[in-house]
């Protein structure tokens, strides 16, 4: 499955969904990535963008 779950913070559950010959990387938070070639690279836009909210997260106030 091409599921990345957080464990803390807020649901950032991504998956990959293939849109004709492309691949884009969705996100349960409602974003989107670009529409990739390759699925390997949707996924590490997913990766990125889970690590990046989590990092978001993370900050201190
Ligand atoms: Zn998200």
């Amino acid at each position: 499955m091409d599921v990345v779950a957080q464990q803390d913070g807020q649901d950032h559950l991504t998956t990959t969904t293939e849109q004709g010959r492309f691949c884009v990387a969705r996100c349960s938070c409602g974003w989107r990535g670009p529409a990739r070639r390759a699925r390997s690279q949707a996924r590490t836009d997913a990766a990125a963008h889970a690590g990046q909210a989590a990092s978001a997260e993370s900050e201190p106030l």
